[in-house]
């Protein structure tokens, strides 16, 4: 699939636009339209649930953006949050220096200056006085605001470990390249659960996260084969973590990380209570000692996750353009159109409408042809529309069509919520 062909498709139809798009945009920055925010929403109430909500063991907070600026000297960031660059002489292209081959610049072949430092975190000042002293930054992950409340929650959450912290929130990378679409943003979102254990549980609590995760990339409707694990080679580990996986999907440019799932040890722990001399340690009553907890982390990218859909929903067929969503995700569930816009059967639709606006995200239509209508639904992954034709005015039935297969059967308008409910989630779509 040609990326480009997305891209149109997703500004066409109302999923993602380019950010301040009539100044020409802002480059890494995005803007998810009417039925992007529905996707976006659809995803992180999946992760929430299948997180959060699902567990006993795992509790959710949301933490401010801004910091204080000591949180990043302690997690690292400070001294270690840069990517070495290079720039191309001849065309003024910047390349991170690692993604960079024989020390030619990429776009036209060119000499490269030597590498030097990009720092990505953004800075900002709080207050009125700008300078050192009241720098602070955009947070470059939403981690460290999990961990800087590690004791509040244990506290205040009657949680004892093993339990885990979840969040969802954004994030702001100084990034150097900016590119793929909105895969490497500036600007984007991420959910990052945080699950304390006891040192001795990281093998166990590792691989058990790892199942997890994989399995509810495939709950939400990805395909198995776009998917996979790969496990970090030792020199590609970061400073704090003593494994680490990313589950990675295959995108038209090579296998990319979507999540991140790693061993952070004690690392974050020790280092805030180093710097903040706060205690954050778990007392034992077993052994009778305190112990700093380990840590293993799921981090995903929300818009990652959103770009990952879009592009295994994707197909070109001869005659239509289909998303093919898994109903729940799909931003819409279902079209309702009267046939004409006459008014006995606007009126019915219109009535049939608002019973499924109780349960179901639905978009109704009442002009243009009905092939035109369904082929718009196609294209943004709605899963079944309802129709209302003369039939209905002497039966009460309506069609239910099946956006798969483009099967249509009819069924009881009285019962239509049902019926809606059955083709979505039961799995038996038109078996007749
Ligand atoms: P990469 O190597 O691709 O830069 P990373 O290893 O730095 O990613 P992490 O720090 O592990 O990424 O962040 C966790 C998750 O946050 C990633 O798996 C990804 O989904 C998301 N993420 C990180 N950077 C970006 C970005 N610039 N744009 C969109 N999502 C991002």
């Amino acid at each position: 699939m040609e990326m480009k062909k997305l891209v149109s498709l997703c500004k066409r139809r109302g999923y993602i636009y380019p950010s301040s798009d009539i100044y020409g945009g802002i480059n890494g920055c995005w803007d998810y339209g009417p039925l992007g925010v529905e996707l976006k929403r659809n995803v992180k109430q999946l992760w929430w649930k299948e997180m959060v909500h699902s567990r006993r063991n795992v509790v959710g907070m949301d933490a401010s953006i801004l910091m204080h600026p000591d949180v990043w000297k302690a997690s690292g960031h400070v001294d270690s949050f840069f990517d070495p660059m290079v720039d191309c002489k001849s065309c003024k292209k910047r390349f991170r220096a690692d993604e960079v081959e024989d020390k030619k610049c990429p776009a036209c072949g060119g000499e490269l200056t030597e590498p030097r430092s990009f720092e990505l975190m953004f800075k900002t000042f709080l207050g009125a006085v700008e300078g050192t002293a009241s720098t602070i930054y955009l947070r470059p992950e939403t981690a460290q605001g999990i961990f800087v409340q590690f004791g509040n929650v244990l506290n205040d959450s009657r949680q004892k470990i093993p339990f885990g912290i979840a969040q969802i929130g954004k994030a702001f990378r100084n990034e150097i390249n900016p590119r793929n679409y909105t895969f490497r943003s500036r600007e984007f979102e991420q959910m990052e659960l945080e699950f304390f254990i006891a040192p001795s549980g990281n093998k166990e609590w590792f691989d058990y996260w790892v199942n997890q995760r994989m399995k509810w990339y495939k709950d939400i409707g990805v395909k198995e084969e776009n998917l996979r694990v790969r496990e970090h080679r030792p020199e590609e580990l970061a400073h704090y973590a003593k494994k680490c996986v990313d589950v990675e999907y295959n995108f038209s440019f090579g296998w990319q990380e979507l999540e991140g799932i790693a061993d952070r040890q004690d690392f974050d722990l020790s280092q805030h209570t180093k710097f903040s001399g706060k205690n954050l340690t778990c007392y034992d009553e077993e052994s009778g000692q305190s112990f700093t907890p380990h840590v293993i982390e799921a981090s995903a990218g929300v818009d990652r996750i959103l770009l990952t859909l879009l592009v295994d929903a994707y197909e070109e067929e001869p005659e239509r353009t289909v998303l093919r969503f898994s109903p729940k995700i799909a931003p819409v569930s279902v079209g309702v159109f009267p046939l004409l816009r006459k008014p006995p059967l606007a009126e019915k639709a219109t009535q049939i409408e608002a019973t499924l606006r109780e349960c179901f995200r639905t978009f109704y239509d009442e002009t243009g042809a009905i092939g035109r209508r369904y082929r718009r639904q196609d294209e943004i992954g709605t899963p079944c529309c309802v129709t209302v034709d003369f039939q209905t005015l002497e039966d009460d039935t309506v069609t239910l069509r099946d956006r798969d297969s483009m099967e249509q059967i009819r069924v009881g308008a009285k019962d239509i919520a049902s019926e809606v409910w059955k083709f979505l989630y039961s799995g038996q779509r038109f078996r007749r």
